[in-house]
C-alpha cells in the first residue's frame, strides 16, 4: 500500500515534508513548493535536498511515489489575459525544473478554468499551453487531475481528460490523477470501483493513472461542490474509499489524502490539526472509527 498525504514544504523544504509524512505513518506524500495560492518561491538548497533524499531512503519512502502539486493559480485554459496565460506557462516550466532538481518525477496539475469561454476553447488553450511546456526531453510527468466541475473547470469528465491527452504532442509525458471527491462531485459513481475502472480503461487506459487523491466528499454525487471530507465521514464512505485504496489494478499507484484539518476551539481561539495520522491508521487497519473526529481532538488537546 502506497499511502500518504498532503504535507507542508515549510522551512526545511523537502526534508520537512518527508519528516511530516513519516510522523503520520505515511510512506509517500504530496507537497507544493511554496504557498499554493501564489507563485513566490524560495531558491532550492542543495544540502537540504541531499538530506531529504538520505532521510527518505532510511525511512523507505520511494521518491518515485512522491508528487508535487502545481499552484492552483496556474490557469492554462484562459487566454483573455494573454500575459497571464504566458506567465502560467513560464511558471509551470520553472516548477518542473524545480521538481527535477528535487528528484521529483510527477507534478499534479488542475487543467484549468475556462472563465467566460466555452469548455471546448478552454481545452484548446490547455493543449496549446501544454505543448509549449512539455517536450520529448522533459523529465517530469504532468498528471492531469480530474476536477469536480466547480465554476468553469475543465477536465471534469473523462472525455475532457481524454481530449487533452489526445491533443498533446508527447502523450507519454502525461498521466492522470484521480481525485475521488472530485470524481464523485462530478457525477461518477465510485461504489462499484471495478465498473468505474473499466470505463476509464476503455476510454483512456488504466496505466495512465499515476496518482489517486483519496478524499471523502461533503456532498452528494454530481453536486459539483468540491468540498473534501475526512475519510469515512462523507458521502463516499469508508468502504468505497478502502476498496479504491486496495484495488489490485492500481496497487502501485500512490494514494494521497487531502482531507480537511480538524478544528478545536479553546479559549475562543480556533486551532486546526491534521487528521492524517488517524486516517492512515484506520485505512491500514481496514476499520472505520466512528469517533474519528473526537479521537483527533482528544489527541491534540492532550499533546
Ligand atoms: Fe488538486
Ligand atoms: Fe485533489
Ligand atoms: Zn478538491
Amino acid at each position: 500500500m502506497i499511502l500518504g498525504c498532503h504535507v507542508s514544504y515549510g522551512k526545511e523544504g523537502l526534508l520537512g515534508c518527508a519528516k511530516e509524512a513519516i510522523s503520520y505513518g505515511a510512506n509517500t506524500f504530496m507537497f507544493y513548493t511554496g504557498a499554493p495560492q501564489n507563485t513566490l518561491r524560495k531558491p532550492l538548497e542543495e544540502s537540504i535536498i541531499q538530506n531529504a533524499h538520505k532521510y527518505m531512503k532510511e525511512n523507505k519512502i520511494d521518491i518515485q511515489n512522491v508528487v508535487c502539486h502545481a499552484p492552483y493559480i496556474v490557469n492554462l485554459a484562459n487566454q483573455s489575459n494573454y500575459e497571464k496565460w504566458l506567465f502560467s506557462i513560464e511558471f509551470l516550466k520553472q516548477e518542473m525544473i524545480r521538481c527535477e532538481k528535487l528528484g521529483i518525477t510527477k507534478i499534479v496539475l488542475h487543467p484549468g478554468s475556462a472563465v467566460g469561454i466555452s469548455p471546448e476553447f478552454g481545452i484548446k488553450h490547455i493543449i496549446e499551453a501544454l505543448n509549449l511546456i512539455v517536450s520529448s526531453d522533459t523529465n517530469c510527468q504532468i498528471l492531469l487531475e480530474t476536477m469536480a466541475g466547480k465554476g468553469t473547470e475543465c477536465g471534469v469528465t473523462l472525455d475532457e481528460i481524454k481530449c487533452i491527452l489526445d491533443g498533446v504532442n508527447c502523450p507519454s509525458k502525461f498521466g492522470v490523477c484521480l481525485d475521488t471527491c472530485h470524481l464523485h462531485d462530478a457525477g461518477y459513481i465510485l461504489k462499484d470501483f471495478d465498473c468505474f475502472l473499466k470505463k476509464f480503461d476503455d476510454l483512456i487506459g488504466i496505466s495512465k493513472i499515476q496518482c489517486v487523491h483519496l478524499n471523502d466528499s461533503k456532498n452528494e454525487c454530481a453536486t459539483h461542490k468540491d468540498r473534501h471530507e475526512n475519510i469515512g465521514c462523507g458521502h463516499l464512505g469508508f468502504d468505497t474509499l478502502l476498496s479504491i485504496l486496495n484495488h489490485p489494478a492500481i496497487k502501485k499507484v500512490p494514494k494521497i489524502l487531502e482531507t480537511p484539518y480538524v478544528s478545536i476551539t479553546d479559549d475562543e481561539k480556533k486551532r486546526v490539526y491534521p487528521p492524517y495520522r488517524f486516517e492512515i491508521m484506520m485505512l491500514k487497519e481496514k476499520q472505520f472509527h466512528k469517533n474519528l473526529l473526537q479521537e483527533i481532538r482528544d489527541f491534540y488537546k492532550n499533546a
